[in-house]
C-alpha cells in the first residue's frame, strides 16, 4: 500500500511507494506506464508462499491471448484504414488500361502490389480472427464443459496455442499496421493520416506480457514436451483428421495438398526439434521462432480451410449472403497460394538449426 494502514485499518504513515517517472513512450500514449519506486516499502505476501510465480501466470495466460486480440485489434483497424485510403487516392492508371476512365486516374486498389498489400493484411486478420474463435471455444468449453475430457481437451489446446495467439497475432498486426502504412504512401507517414499510430501502437503487444521470443520459447520449451506431447495432440489430431477426410477430388483439393504439406512439415520440425533439444537445449532457442511461426501459419492454414468448406456449402445452398462467403474463399485462396509457402521458409530454417547463429564471435558484434 502507498500508506502503512493503521490498527483500525485507516491509512497511516508513507510506505516509501512513489512514481519515479511517467515513460515517454513510441504509442500507447493514451496509456500512462511509469516506473515505480519502493524505498523500503513493507509489502503483504499474496497466497502461499513458494506459489507466487503459478499465481502470477493464471493473470499472465489471460493476459497473453488479450495482447493477441489486442493485436489483432489494431491490425484490423489497419486493414480498414488502408482499404478505405486505396479505393479513395487516385494515382497512375491500371496496367491494363484505365479501369476509371471517368476519373482524372484510377484509385491505387487497381495497382496488383497495392492489392498484395491490402490481401496480405485481409488474410492475416481473418486467419487470426478464425483461429482466436476456436481458441475461444476452448476457453468456453474448458469451463463449461459436463465432459471432464472435454474440458481436458480443451485446456491442453489452450496451453499450447496461448504462445501462439500472442506472438503471431502480435507479429502479423504490426506487419499489418506497416503495410497500412505503406498502402497510405508519403501520407501514412505524416501524422495527420492516422496509420502510423497504428504501426507505434501495435509494436509494444510484441514486447509486453513476455516478449515473442519468449513466447516460442514457452511453445517449444514448455508446450512441446508437456504430459509425452499429449497438448500437441489436441491440435494435431483435428488437423490430420480434417486433411484426411478431405482430401478428395474437387474445388478444395489444392487447398488441402498445401495444408497436408505444411503440416507435414510441422511434424518433422516436431519431431526434428525434440530429438535435438534433448542433447543441446540451444537447439531449442535457435529454432523456437521458426517453429511458432510454422505452427501459426498450420492453424491459419486449417482455419482457412474449414471456412472455405462452409462457404462452399453455402453458397452452393444459395445463401443471400454470396458476397461474404465468396470473399471468404478468395482471401482463403490467397493465403494458401501467397502466404502458407512461407512454411517452407520456416521449416528450412528449423532444419538449418544453431549452426549459423552461433558461429560469429560475440566480440564480432
Ligand atoms: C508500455 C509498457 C507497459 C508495460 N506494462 C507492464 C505491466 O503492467 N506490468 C509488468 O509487470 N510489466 C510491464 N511491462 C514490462 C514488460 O512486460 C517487459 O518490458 C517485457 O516483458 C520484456 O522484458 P524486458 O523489458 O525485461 O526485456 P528483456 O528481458 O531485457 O529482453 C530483451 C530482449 O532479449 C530477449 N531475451 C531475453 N531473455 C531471453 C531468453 N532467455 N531467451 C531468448 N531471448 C531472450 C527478449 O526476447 C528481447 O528481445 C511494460 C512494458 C512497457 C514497455
Amino acid at each position: 500500500p502507498k500508506y502503512l494502514p493503521r490498527e483500525d485499518g485507516t491509512p497511516g504513515q508513507s510506505n516509501g511507494v512513489a512514481c519515479a517517472a511517467i515513460e515517454h513512450k513510441m504509442g500507447l500514449k493514451a496509456s500512462a506506464t511509469c516506473q515505480m519506486n519502493f524505498d523500503d516499502s513493507i509489502g503483504w505476501i499474496v497466497g502461499e508462499p513458494g506459489k507466487g510465480m503459478a499465481a502470477m501466470f493464471t493473470m499472465m495466460n489471460t493476459e497473453r491471448v488479450s495482447v493477441g486480440i489486442q493485436g489483432l485489434g489494431v491490425g484490423e483497424a489497419a486493414y480498414q484504414a488502408a482499404a478505405w485510403y486505396a479505393k479513395d487516392r487516385i494515382q497512375g492508371r491500371a496496367l491494363s488500361g484505365p479501369k476509371y476512365p471517368d476519373q482524372a486516374a484510377d484509385p491505387i486498389i487497381v495497382h496488383p502490389d497495392v492489392r498484395r498489400m491490402l490481401m496480405t493484411m485481409r488474410a492475416y486478420n481473418e486467419g487470426c480472427r478464425a483461429l482466436s474463435a476456436w481458441v475461444s471455444r476452448a476457453l468456453d468449453a474448458e469451463k463449461h464443459s459436463p465432459e471432464p475430457e472435454v474440458r481436458q481437451r480443451a485446456s491442453d489446446f489452450i496451453a499450447l496455442m496461448t504462445p501462439v495467439v500472442k506472438a503471431l497475432f502480435t507479429d502479423l498486426a504490426f506487419d499489418s499496421a506497416n503495410l497500412a502504412v505503406q498502402c497510405y504512401g508519403g501520407h501514412g507517414y505524416i501524422r495527420e493520416s492516422g496509420v502510423e499510430q497504428y504501426a507505434r501502437d501495435a509494436r509494444i503487444t510484441m514486447i509486453y506480457e513476455g516478449t515473442n521470443g519468449v513466447q516460442a520459447l514457452d511453445l517449444v520449451g514448455r508446450k512441446l514436451g508437456a504430459h509425452m506431447g499429449r497438448y500437441l495432440r489436441s491440435f494435431f489430431h483435428p488437423v490430420s483428421a480434417f486433411i484426411e477426410e478431405n482430401n478428395v477430388d474437387g474445388p478444395m483439393k489444392p487447398m488441402i495438398e498445401a495444408l497436408g504439406k505444411a503440416f507435414g512439415a510441422l511434424q518433422l520440425s516436431t519431431a526434428t526439434v525434440a530429438q535435438r533439444a534433448l542433447k543441446d537445449p540451444e537447439e531449442a532457442g535457435a529454432a523456437s521462432a521458426d517453429y511458432l511461426r510454422l505452427m501459426g501459419l498450420v492453424a491459419m492454414g486449417y482455419c482457412f480451410a474449414k471456412a472455405t468448406k462452409i462457404a462452399g456449402l453455402q453458397l452452393f445452398f444459395g445463401s443471400e449472403d454470396k458476397r461474404f462467403y465468396d470473399a471468404k474463399i478468395k482471401t482463403a485462396t490467397f493465403f494458401f497460394e501467397r502466404i502458407l509457402p512461407q512454411a517452407t521458409a520456416s521449416f528450412l530454417a528449423i532444419k538449418a538449426g544453431k549452426k549459423s547463429l552461433m558461429a560469429l564471435e560475440d566480440d564480432v558484434f
